[in-house]
C-alpha cells in the first residue's frame, strides 16, 4: 500500500508494472532489443524511477526527446546507452558525447553539429541517423538523406562519429494495415541497404514505437522504441486492452476529497453553472484541476470513482478544482479517497476512459498530470 499524503493528492507509480512490461515487450520483440522511451517525464510517471525500472525489465537502450531531459538522467546517475533526438542550432553537445549521450544526426546541420562536438572534445560521439520514411515530420529524406548517409560514411571513416544505428517514425502505426505501414517499412529497409553500400555498418535499426511492437513483429529490426505500452497502456484502445497485450498500468492518481456539502435541487455548480443539481444532493470538492492536467474539455464527464461508485465532474473543471456530485444519501466524508485514474478494475477510471470524456488520447492524459500532483513510488 501506498505510504501516506505528501498533499491533497497523489500519482501512485507501480515501479513493477513498468518493469514486467518491459519484460513482455522484450519477449515480443524476438530478437531485437527494447528502446525504452522515458521522454516527457516517463510520461507523468517519473523519469528516473521509471528508467530504472525499465532498465530492471530488461531494456537495453532508454530515449528521451530533448537533450536536456538525457542530461538530467545522467546528473542522476544512470548510465544506460540513452538517445536524444532535440536540439538546436547553436545547443552546446560536448557535454552530451563526454557522457556518452547518443545524438540523432535528423538534419544535415545536426550530423555536422554533433562532429563538431566530438572534434571540441576529441571523442568520437555516437550518432543515430534519423531518417523520414513517410511521417514528415523529423529526419531527413531526399537529397539531405542521401547527403546525410555520404557525410556519415566520411565521418565514420575518419572516426570522429561512430553511426551506431539508423531509425524512422510511423505515421499510422495505430492502424496496421494502413498502407504507408509496409511503405515507411521499405523505404526504411531500401535506407539501411543504401548505408551499407556506402559502407556503414550500422548495428541498431529502430523503428517501432508501442503500437508496432504490440501488432507488427515484422518492424522489430534490432531494437523496438516503445513508450505508452512501458507504462502499461494500450496504444491501440480498439484493437486491444493493456490486459489484452499483456500490460499492466503503472500510474494511479488519487485525491482527498476537501470538503462535502448539502446542495438544493437547482444549484448551479461551478464557473457558468453548467451544471445544474436536478434534486437536492450533497457535492464534493476534488483538489483536482486543469493546472494539474485535469483536461478542461472533461467538464461534466471526466469519471471520479467515490466509495464503489463511479460519478462524473459535475460543472467546468477549474484551474485547482472539480466539484462532484456525490448522491442524495451519499456518506462520503471529507478525507475519504477518490480514484481519478487506476487500472480500471472494480469501476476504477482509466486513462482511456479519460481520454474518452475529453475527446483526447491516454498519452495525453498520463502526460499532462502536472508537477504538483507529488509522485509515490510503489
Ligand atoms: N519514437 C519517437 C520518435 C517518438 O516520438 C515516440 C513518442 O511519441 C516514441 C518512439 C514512442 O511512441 P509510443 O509511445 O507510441 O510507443
Amino acid at each position: 500500500s501506498a505510504p501516506p499524503y505528501l498533499g491533497t493528492s497523489r500519482v501512485s507509480v507501480d515501479l513493477d508494472a513498468i518493469r514486467d512490461n518491459v519484460v513482455e515487450l522484450d519477449r515480443r520483440a524476438g530478437q531485437a532489443g527494447v528502446m525504452a522511451v522515458v521522454k516527457a517525464d516517463a510520461y507523468g510517471h517519473g523519469i528516473v524511477p521509471s528508467a530504472r525500472a525499465a532498465l530492471a525489465g530488461g531494456a537495453r537502450y532508454l530515449a528521451v526527446a530533448q537533450l536536456a531531459e538525457a542530461l538530467g538522467l545522467r546528473r542522476a546517475g544512470v548510465d544506460a546507452p540513452l538517445l536524444t533526438w532535440l536540439f538546436a542550432p547553436g545547443d552546446d553537445l560536448t557535454d552530451a558525447v563526454r557522457l556518452g549521450i547518443t545524438l540523432s544526426a535528423g538534419s544535415p546541420w545536426a550530423l555536422e553539429a554533433i562532429a563538431g562536438a566530438a572534434r571540441e572534445t576529441g571523442l568520437p560521439a555516437r550518432t543515430h541517423l534519423k531518417v523520414d520514411t513517410g511521417l514528415g515530420r523529423g529526419g531527413s529524406w531526399g537529397d539531405d538523406l542521401e547527403h546525410v548517409l555520404r557525410r556519415a560514411a566520411e565521418l565514420a571513416a575518419e572516426q570522429v562519429v561512430e553511426v551506431e544505428g539508423i531509425w524512422s517514425h510511423f505515421a499510422w502505426a495505430d492502424a496496421p494495415e494502413h498502407p504507408t505501414v509496409r511503405a515507411q517499412q521499405e523505404v526504411f529497409e531500401t535506407t539501411c541497404a543504401r548505408a551499407e553500400r556506402l559502407g556503414l555498418r550500422i548495428p541498431l535499426r529502430h523503428l517501432a514505437n508501442s503500437a508496432a511492437t504490440l501488432t507488427n513483429p515484422s518492424a522489430a529490426f534490432d531494437l523496438v522504441r516503445p513508450g505508452l505500452a512501458v507504462y502499461g497502456l494500450s496504444p491501440v484502445p480498439d484493437l486491444g486492452s493493456p490486459e489484452d497485450f499483456g500490460l499492466r498500468e503503472a500510474m494511479r492518481l488519487t485525491a482527498r476529497l476537501v470538503s462535502v456539502k448539502d446542495a438544493p435541487a437547482g444549484q448551479g455548480v461551478s464557473y457558468g453553472h453548467e451544471y445544474t443539481t436536478s434534486q437536492a444532493t450533497r457535492l464534493g470538492l476534488v483538489p483536482l484541476g486543469y493546472s494539474d492536467g485535469i483536461p478542461r474539455h472533461a467538464g461534466n464527464a471526466g469519471p471520479i470513482q467515490v466509495g464503489g461508485d463511479r460519478l462524473r465532474i459535475a460543472g467546468r473543471v477549474c484551474m485547482d478544482q472539480v466539484v462532484v456530485d456525490l448522491g442524495p444519501g451519499s456518506d462520503a466524508q471529507p478525507g475519504d479517497e477518490v480514484v481519478l485514474l487506476g487500472r480500471g478494475v472494480d469501476g476504477e477510471p482509466t486513462a482511456q476512459d479519460w481520454a474518452e470524456a475529453a475527446g483526447t488520447i491516454n498519452y495525453e492524459v498520463v502526460t499532462r498530470i502536472g508537477a504538483r500532483v507529488p509522485r509515490v513510488y510503489l
